[in-house]
């Protein structure tokens, strides 16, 4: 630390024009030396702005797990819209690209029977959202979390779904004649505008959990609900 500090002073002092020996005169030329303390001065300048671009992308990052739960300013005004706490979730795989959103249907009669369930930690199940009939949205996992809503599953190739997509539930009975409300289509394509926020996701990567269960069959929802529809309501601006 010390050798470093003697050469920063003197490649300072070299480069200002400071440095003259004690009896006045120009120290003597070694221009191979002055050139390999100002290199070692410009690393030590760059190592320094590289910590601090490190440091400043750290922090942003934790900044952005934060706004990932969707508090605050940006779902504020946003009628219809609170939180509940599921503990069924864990980590995501790490350096998961977040790059897709699962749809459910509940199979319950209302919103908030489903809101207990994933509430129990013995049901050991959840999703990152659920969306009642009128609109309503309680969001119950982080974003950045992996909630358990899709079981054994494969999108494209790639098993395990529930490790890098989101996840929401609607209420609805599941049978093929319980109608989505259209305030349940548009709670559905706000949300998904939302997460665009955060994450790139493709319309071919809005999916029902029948297209990714595994073995193909083991699940049918949500039965009725009409995708793209719902993708175009999100891709439109309202
Ligand atoms: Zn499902």
């Amino acid at each position: 630390m010390r050798l470093m500090r003697r050469l920063w002073n003197r490649s300072t002092a070299i480069q200002s024009g400071e440095m003259v020996l004690e009896g006045g005169e120009p120290p003597p030329a070694h221009p191979q030396n002055l050139v390999r303390a100002l290199r070692l001065r410009n690393a030590l300048l760059v190592a320094g702005l590289c910590i601090l671009g490190v440091l400043a992308i750290c922090q942003a990052l934790k900044m952005n797990d934060f706004t990932k739960r969707i508090t605050g300013n940006e779902w504020s005004g946003w009628v219809g819209y609170r939180e509940a706490d599921s503990p069924n979730f864990n980590d995501r795989p790490e350096f998961t690209i977040v790059d897709c959103i699962v749809l459910h249907s509940t199979a319950q009669h209302s919103l908030g029977a489903t809101v207990q369930v994933f509430e129990d930690p013995n049901s050991h199940v959840s999703a990152h959202f659920v969306v009642g009939k009128d609109g309503t949205v309680v969001q119950m996992v982080p974003l950045t979390k992996r909630a358990w809503h899709a079981g054994t599953s494969r999108l494209d190739g790639v098993d395990g779904v529930n490790d890098y997509s989101i996840g929401i539930e609607m209420s609805n009975l599941d049978n093929g004649r319980d109608p989505y409300p259209l305030s349940q289509y548009k709670a559905v394509a706000e949300i998904i505008r939302r997460c665009r926020k955060h994450y790139y996701i493709p319309d071919n990567r809005i999916v029902s959990h029948a297209e990714i269960a595994l073995p193909p069959g083991r699940k049918d929802d949500p039965l009725g609900f009409n995708i793209p529809k719902l993708i175009k309501l999100a891709d439109s601006k309202s």
